[in-house]
């Protein structure tokens, strides 16, 4: 067996047991590549690198899972290996859309769609179908919906993967419930469970059975509807999925409640909603909130309605606000632009993958390999239009300087490539420290840059602290024993600086005495 045989078998190993083990996967992922830098196999390396994000993709490790993703992605196209490219789409794209940041999930998803059409990789198109049409249902435009899942049925006949199929039905059933026609979502669901069944799987069989009772509910069939969601639920609970505990929950709270049975409809919805709580689920919470209101105003309790009310009131404006106007514009724009292009197929492969080919060209321009942020050109050409938007408009504008303390002894003591970890982990830190409308790149070797616009003088500090303690209370010792990371960071902002370069120079300045100073301090 040759050692790019080896490699890869490990990776498909690392692959396999990411859901379950994932110290054991992110390890097998890490000697992946390792073997695969030493002989120079570029697949190795960038599959590698996305089974260690997949072993990190939970909460606390989302952000080093993200960089770790993008990174590999970034790989994939420099070498042109396209399936890999498409691989790490999917992955990408179903993270963000995970963690409900909607307009990156779709920019990927859309991405995915073309490569995957070019490529004829039908699977991965079928799925991007899905996941376009998964936000469109999150937004509930349900005709969109589907729309992208008719698009998907299309290829099944193409395809032999049950679980994607039964995936498929179970999400067409879905939008027919909420589309009320019945019947049509009735018979997707049933074969959706008919599918999962043959496969065993488990999360699907207790989404379409959970989903079947609402049908079945709606239509009158109410024993069988019953027992089809309490037989979900309790599959839920088996498998320890809160998600779809909480879900459950609502449905059978709603039927309660319009049964009239008050008593038990209060039971489901208080466990419902704590579930829904903990899982930091928005959505779900707000639909609870509702229905908790309602039930309060039937017992003529209006104090309790209008406190659950005014929840629900206060936790929409939440979710409103997590769209920033200037997401919601992109987002409406890629939306735009999907549209168009579902209207010519061949028109569209053609202008897409030029489209896509100047994207990544740019990308690869902009975009720092190591680390997955904007590098030097990158920061530079979108901060200085970021410099004139804040002069024009008489806005603050903030920069950060920060440069990684004594780094010359990392690479020394423990080696380059646990340096180069160290410069990722950072990144990714950086990152989760700051808004999504705030500029971060690496700006060289081991120093990166921060763009805040609208933070005022104090308000910079803060954040330049907040990144300054996420680095000192990082666990270091988890890339290597004997690591502790610190970052010296100098501020700047906006007072009658002419350029972007003379802001930076002034950051430059404060970084140099915080330097002085003794280093791991904010200078401003
Ligand atoms: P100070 O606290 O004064 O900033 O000390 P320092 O050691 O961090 O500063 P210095 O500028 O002397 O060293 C920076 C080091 O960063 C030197 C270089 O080898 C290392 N470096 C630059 N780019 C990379 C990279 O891409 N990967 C790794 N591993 N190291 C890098
Ligand atoms: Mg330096
Ligand atoms: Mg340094």
């Amino acid at each position: 067996m040759s050692i790019h045989d080896s490699i890869d078998e490990i990776n498909i190993r690392a692959r396999q047991i990411s859901l379950v083990n994932k110290p054991e996967a992110f390890q097998l992922a890490e000697s992946a590549c390792q073997l695969a830098t030493q002989s120079k196999y570029n697949l190795g390396y960038a599959q590698g690198l996305l089974n260690q994000a997949l072993a990190l993709a939970q909460s606390p490790t989302f952000d080093e899972s993200m960089a770790l993703m993008r990174h590999s992605l970034l790989l994939g196209e420099e070498h042109s290996l396209r399936e890999h490219v498409v691989d790490c789409l999917q992955e990408i794209a179903g993270a963000y859309y995970a963690q409900c940041q909607y307009d990156l999930s779709l920019q990927y998803w859309s991405y995915c769609l073309d490569l995957s059409l070019n490529i004829t990789n039908n699977e991965a198109y079928i799925q991007a179908h899905i996941g376009i049409g998964q936000i469109y249902f999150a937004h509930d435009d349900f005709p969109s919906a589907l729309e992208h899942y008719q698009q998907a049925a299309e290829y099944l006949p193409r395809i032999n993967n049950d679980k994607l199929t039964a995936s498929l039905l179970i999400n067409l059933g879905a939008v027919y419930l909420s589309l009320m026609q019945y019947d049509k979502a009735l018979l997707a669901l049933k074969d959706g469970l008919l599918q999962a069944k043959k496969i065993n799987n488990h999360e699907c069989i207790s989404e379409s059975l959970c989903l079947i009772g609402q049908v079945e509910w709606a239509l009158g069939i109410k024993n069988s509807a019953h027992k089809n969601l309490q037989q979900a639920l309790k599959l839920n609970k088996k498998l320890n999925n809160q998600w779809g505990i909480a879900v459950n929950l609502l449905a059978l709270g709603r039927m309660s409640l319009e049964k009239g049975d008050d008593k038990l409809s209060l039971k489901y919805l208080t466990l419902g909603l704590s579930n829904a709580m903990q899982r930091s689920s928005v959505n779900l919470v707000l639909q609870f909130e509702q229905l908790l209101a309602e039930l309060a105003e039937r017992r003529g309790d209006y104090k309790l309605a209008f406190e659950h009310l005014k929840r629900f009131s206060l936790g929409l404006q939440t979710f409103n606000n997590q769209l920033s106007p200037h997401k919601l514009h992109a987002m409406k724009m890629q939306l735009e632009m999907e549209n168009a292009r579902l209207e010519n197929d061949d028109l569209r492969r053609q202008r897409a993958s030029q489209h896509r080919e100047i994207q990544r060209v740019e990308r690869l321009a902009s975009y720092d390999g190591l680390t997955g942020i904007l590098n030097r050109r990158g920061l530079e050409e979108q901060g200085c239009e970021l410099f004139l938007r804040q002069c024009q408009s008489q806005k603050s504008l903030s920069v950060l300087m920060i440069d990684v303390d004594h780094f010359k002894r990392v690479n020394d003591r423990c080696g380059h490539p646990v340096g180069d970890k160290v410069l990722r982990q950072i990144a990714a830190l950086l990152k989760s420290g700051c808004r999504q409308d705030d500029l971060v790149g690496r700006y060289g070797g081991e120093e990166f840059v921060v763009l805040l616009p609208n933070h005022e003088g104090v308000a910079a500090t803060e954040v330049g602290e907040r990144l300054r303690s996420l680095v000192d209370a990082w666990i270091w010792s988890r890339i290597h024993p004997e690591l502790s990371i610190t970052i010296s960071v100098g501020i700047a902002s906006i007072v009658d600086d002419t350029s972007l370069e003379a802001l930076l120079s002034r950051s430059d300045q404060c970084l140099y005495q915080a330097k002085q100073q003794g280093r791991n301090r904010v200078v401003v």
